[in-house]
């Protein structure tokens, strides 16, 4: 069994190194962020295999895919949301995700609010910040997140802990640059009741930037599980 999922080791090898590479050039604690497996596409063996490895957080992009998954999953990880998210699926995953990291209008806020509230949960969450004003990505546009911040924070079911991002792969470096800015103007001018300790972003093609550029959560799938069949 762990021969067959051996390259999972070989890979995570190779991110390790980077990352204390990484984050020994900029002077960052190793510890001061954390390394997400996103799943999409992988069995649930090999993430498990992943989690045993010390993969203790997953990012889920797909509802359906996560529920088809999750009995088999290793209890032992911690599941996010990282996904697009329709309304009408939040029910799904309100018990058994530890984080949203995907909500970017407030008509899904709403919804999360509501659930959590009848599942007696405060779900903690990120929003997703389209930096790059790509009309094809999800994401609030930079300048309406303030407001979407403070209309969240008015919600008894929610508590935001940060942002997400995904951006542009050609630009990635002066996006995640845009991004650190924003995260740090939101965080210095204070909104009550909302937490700037999160800021997802990095992938297998820029989470060094992305340490750099202040990444607590970087979400890797690709580098870890190697190239997929679909996105
Ligand atoms: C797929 C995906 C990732 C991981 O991308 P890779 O390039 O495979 O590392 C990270 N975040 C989100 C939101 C994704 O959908």
């Amino acid at each position: 069994m762990a021969d067959k999922f051996c390259y999972v080791d070989e890979n995570l090898k190779v991110i390790n190194e980077n990352i204390a590479e990484t984050a020994d050039k900029c002077g960052r604690d190793i510890n001061s962020f954390r390394l997400m497996a996103v799943t999409k596409t992988v069995a649930p063996e090999i993430v498990n295999h992943a989690v045993n490895l010390g993969l203790k957080l997953l990012g889920e992009n797909r509802v359906q895919e996560f529920l088809s998954k999750q009995e088999i999953y290793d209890k032992s990880a911690e599941v996010h949301f990282i996904g697009h998210l329709q309304t009408n699926k939040v029910k799904y995953i309100i018990e058994p995700m530890s984080m949203i990291q995907s909500v970017d209008n407030i008509k899904l806020a709403k919804e999360i609010n509501r659930l959590a509230i009848a599942h007696n949960k405060v779900m903690d969450i990120l929003c997703e910040v389209n930096i790059g004003g790509e009309d094809s990505k999800s994401g609030v546009a930079p300048d309406r997140l303030r407001e979407l911040l403070e209309q969240i924070s008015e919600m008894q079911g929610i508590k935001v802990k940060g942002l997400m991002t995904i951006p542009p792969p050609s630009n990635s470096d002066i996006f995640l640059g845009r991004m650190a800015e924003l995260f740090n103007d939101i965080k210095s001018t204070e909104i009550p009741a909302v937490a700037m300790d999160e800021l997802s972003m990095g992938m297998t093609h820029d989470y060094q930037q992305a340490i750099k550029y202040g990444s607590t959560i970087i979400r890797i799938g690709t580098g870890l599980f190697g190239i997929r069949n679909y996105n």
